[in-house]
């Protein structure tokens, strides 16, 4: 089975993470989207809205599933016998921090194997940290963000 996990913080779930996810579905059998529960970073969302809203953008893809989790990333996808760990590129800056981290996960978990994905051009300026910034001001986030975060803010 090749099990992936697509880890990150969804607050909230943008178009450029739906697309990193439907993306990768032929290349996976299962794909385990998992919040990650960090207790330094605030966050807009609870913990309860994000996984609501990852579920109701993800419940036509039985391939999909939601899960939080806390602690290193590499950890759970050893609990959760993950081979492949998924990430999204936008730009030289994503560049750089994710080649960091895949350099580290690989030293300690030789066996975990990070895949990237090159988001797609119309995606690439979207990030959550502006989704909440034009939330906060009470604009329209509906060209950002799947229909399933539209109808949670309502
Ligand atoms: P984190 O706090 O771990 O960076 P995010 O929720 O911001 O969590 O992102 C999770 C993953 O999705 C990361 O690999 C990030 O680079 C990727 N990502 C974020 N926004 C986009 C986008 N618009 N297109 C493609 N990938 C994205």
């Amino acid at each position: 089975m090749r099990i992936a996990v697509f880890p990150g913080s969804f607050d909230p779930i943008t178009l450029g993470h739906e697309d990193i996810v439907k993306r990768a579905l032929p290349l996976f059998d299962e794909i385990i989207v998992a919040v990650g529960v960090n207790s330094t970073k605030k966050s807009r969302f609870s913990l309860e809205q994000k996984v609501k809203m990852l579920n109701a953008v993800f419940s036509d893809f039985p391939k999909v599933s939601v899960q939080s989790f806390e602690g290193l990333t590499a950890d759970f996808c050893a609990k959760e016998d993950a081979g492949f760990l998924l990430r999204g590129v936008r730009n030289s800056s994503d560049f750089e921090y994710e080649s960091t981290i895949a350099q580290m996960t690989k030293k300690l978990y030789s066996s975990l194997e990070t895949v990237i994905l090159f988001t797609k051009e119309e995606y690439s300026s979207i990030s959550s940290t502006v989704v909440r910034e034009i939330l906060v001001n009470n604009g329209d986030v509906s060209a950002f963000v799947p229909n399933a975060v539209l109808d949670h803010i309502k």
